[in-house]
């Protein structure tokens, strides 16, 4: 099949919906879609009909609603569609009333709190706005997950709100700069993923991969990734057959996956999409890392989302480019062509500085999870130091309208903003700065701190709901100006706010300590784990935010916290208790086998010939044995420590504990199983190693 054709074949498109539905129905959708306006349920029933109808045509026998529960995956109930009609005999059969409401049973799924307090049973809801979509013979239905109540259980109910409260400060100040013609405003997304391929034969014999997504322990190999020969090299042959038939799979869900490169690390790749509107991007995502997997056992591989799968080597993070797009086109991060144009993007990148520098702890917390501990300040990811790189040139503009001095090289005169047009910030002068975590690249931002296998929802939460903020506060002081004033009143707005804001402002390498002691100076915000950063979801500042644009009630910001805690509990006992695993039975009994062995040889050498030297075997002996004693006295601190953890009632503390302490005895087991590791002949080596795995594919 030519990919045209191929490209969103198992989509209920647009197309497809205009083709299938009556015109009146096809209208009213269209307007649901568009305008967020509430759905009859005799339309309902028409969409359902022909739903239903395309779907079985396209070897459907069932339907699911696909919703995105606490627990970072997505979650799916299959019901059939048959419905018997008497005689044993059977119809296909969908409502509209199945199509626009589920009732899966909540119960098993994290809520944090909320359903001891509130409703027991939760529902979905049919998200309209996300196209429904056919795999494995079901049909898709992209859905919201709520309590009875209406709580929120899920991460895309914040985060369609968060587009609402956007959407409309947005068109409220675009209105008031005098651009009226604007009636929606949707915020887009485009996730570049990295991610792992190991062979399956490797992964399976790796206790740690299976149980935790990243190796415990593991030597370097003689060759890392100082040669950087890997970045956009070219593909192994395995490697390109499974990208090209992952390619095709994302294409037929209608996922537009547009470049594949090797990525630095061995082993490591990266995919990008082309950016959708957030939500879309939002269950794309979700969909990719999904399809990923599935492919990646297809071709023989297991594909690693996990942020720092191998230690040494560059982790896996998730870039996510950020803008705002108006209903007529126009993209409010891009400079644009005439001075009105300008003023608008002025105000909308101011809007989105000030909502960087005011919530920078909650973007931080935003990104924040035990995997993306391991990369973030690492010096291979951005630091944990939220700031803001916007280049030279747009640094300088906002510079002069600051102090009133002149911009432009041949322009002689005093920054006007009402007057002048800003140039076009090629990205090629604005992309260079990889160290930033938000980064201003021509026409959009770019949030790099996101791990690889977040679900990007909460980072766009929090974005939209900032600038949201900031807009309202921009509406309020320019409310009540009149439209001959207005230039005038937005330019004393902009140097306030630049005054007040260039401090989150860092064009310089995020990598350095230099910059880790300025950003002290300027008072930003410098949370190193997540149980450093998770407190700052409840501060009273943050519940304001969320309460007031109607995205968390406060009783869902607490349950969403306490989950945060248990998630990051969870993972490092999981680790933790693995780790004693493999140690215990398998680590140390090879290592018992080598002490044997090498004892053995000792004493028949002696036993051979009378004086004969066993110079080598003593030494390594010792070695080994003394290697042995501290790995066995690690793990006996590990399973102890672990013990104390488990009994902590307080779930902070526990958090604290597991970072500070637990992930300390960790790293010391570590570091000295590896010195032993290297020691091991690879023949009595319980699992495969880095060699092995990295560089084998
Ligand atoms: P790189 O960061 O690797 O240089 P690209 O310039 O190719 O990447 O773009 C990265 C991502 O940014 C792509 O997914 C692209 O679709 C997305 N993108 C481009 N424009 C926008 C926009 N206006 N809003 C959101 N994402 C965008
Ligand atoms: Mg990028």
């Amino acid at each position: 099949m030519a990919v045209p054709e191929m490209y969103g074949s198992l989509v209920f498109n647009d197309k497809i919906m205009r083709a299938k539905l009556p015109k009146d129905i096809y209208k009213a959708l269209r307007k649901t879609i568009d305008n967020n306006t509430h759905l009859e349920l005799d339309v309902a029933n028409s969409v359902a009909v022909a739903m239903k109808e395309w779907a079985v045509e396209n070897g459907a026998t069932h339907f699911t609603h696909w919703f995105q529960p606490m627990t970072g995956f997505t979650a799916e109930k299959h019901d059939s569609f048959i419905n018997p009609v008497g005689n044993g005999e059977v119809i296909m059969e969908f409502s509209g009333k199945e199509l626009v409401k589920g009732e899966p049973d909540a119960s098993s799924f994290p809520s944090g709190g909320l359903r001891a307090t509130f409703e027991a049973r939760g529902y979905t809801a049919w998200d309209p706005t996300s196209p429904a979509f056919i795999k494995d013979k079901t049909l898709y239905i992209p859905t919201a997950f709520c309590s009875y109540s209406g709580e929120a259980l899920d991460k895309k109910t914040p985060l369609l709100r968060s587009m609402e409260a956007l959407n409309k400060e947005a068109v409220k100040v675009l209105n008031l700069l005098g651009n009226t013609e604007v009636k929606s405003v949707a915020t887009t997304v485009g996730p570049e993923q990295e991610y792992f391929l190991v062979d399956k034969e490797d992964f399976k014999k790796r206790m740690d991969l299976i149980f935790t997504g990243r190796t415990l322990l593991g030597a370097m190999p003689p060759k890392g990734q100082e040669m950087e020969d890997h970045y956009f090299g070219t593909l192994k042959p395995r490697v390109a057959a499974y990208m090209h038939d992952l390619d095709e799979e994302l294409w037929k869900l209608g996922i537009p996956a547009k470049t594949k490169h090797n990525e630095v690390a061995p082993a490591q790749h990266e995919l990008a999409p082309v950016f959708d509107t957030t939500n879309v991007a939002v269950d794309h995502n979700q969909l990719t890392m999904e399809i990923m997997r599935k492919v990646a056992d297809k071709h023989g591989f297991v594909c690693l989302l996990h942020e720092k799968p191998f230690d040494g080597i560059n982790g896996s993070g998730k870039h996510n480019n950020w803008s705002m797009t108006t209903n007529t086109g126009v993209n409010l991060l891009d400079p644009g062509k005439t001075p009105a144009e300008n003023i608008q993007f002025l105000v909308f990148l101011m809007a989105v500085i000030s909502a960087v520098d005011n919530y920078a702890d909650l973007m931080r917390l935003s990104v924040a999870s035990a995997g993306n501990d391991h990369r973030l300040g690492a010096n291979e990811a951005p630091p944990a130091i939220i700031s803001i790189f916007l280049g030279d040139e747009l640094t300088a503009v906002l510079d002069s309208i600051e102090n009133d001095t002149f911009f432009g090289k041949q322009a002689k005169e005093k920054m006007d903003i009402g007057a002048s047009v800003l140039p076009h910030f090629m990205k090629d002068t604005t992309d260079r700065n990889r160290t930033s975590p938000f980064a201003f690249t021509g026409n959009k931002f770019e949030f790099r701190s996101l791990g690889s296998s977040l679900s990007v929802s909460g980072p766009n939460v929090v974005l939209n709901t900032a600038v949201a903020e900031e807009l309202s506060k921009i509406y309020e002081k320019l409310s009540a100006v009149s439209p001959e004033a207005m230039t005038d009143e937005v330019h004393t707005l902009l140097k306030a706010a630049i005054a007040e804001h260039k401090k989150v402002i860092f064009n310089g390498n995020g990598y350095t300590d230099e910059w880790v002691a300025e950003a002290e100076k300027r008072g930003l915000y410098n949370y190193k784990s997540t149980p450093d950063v998770l407190p700052v979801f409840v501060e009273e500042k943050n519940v304001a935010l969320f309460t007031k644009h109607h995205i968390f009630t406060e009783s869902e910001i607490h349950s969403r916290y306490e989950i945060l805690l248990e998630n990051y509990n969870k993972s490092i006992h999981i680790e933790a208790k693995t780790m004693i695993d493999m140690v215990q039975k398998q680590f140390l009994p090879s290592l018992m086998e080598y002490i044997d062995k090498t004892v053995t040889t000792a004493s028949k050498k002696k036993a051979f010939a009378e004086g004969i030297s066993v110079k080598a075997e003593t030494a390594l002996l010792e070695k080994l044995s003394g290697q042995y004693d501290a790995i066995y006295d690690g793990v006996t601190k590990l399973i102890a420590d672990t013990d104390t953890a488990e009994a902590m009632a307080d779930e902070l503390e526990k958090a604290k504990y597991y970072q500070g302490t637990i992930l300390t005895d960790m790293a010391e087991l570590r570091a000295v199983a590896d010195e032993a590791e290297a020691l091991i002949p690879d023949d009595m080596l319980p699992y495969p190693d880095y060699a092995k795995i990295l560089f084998y594919v």
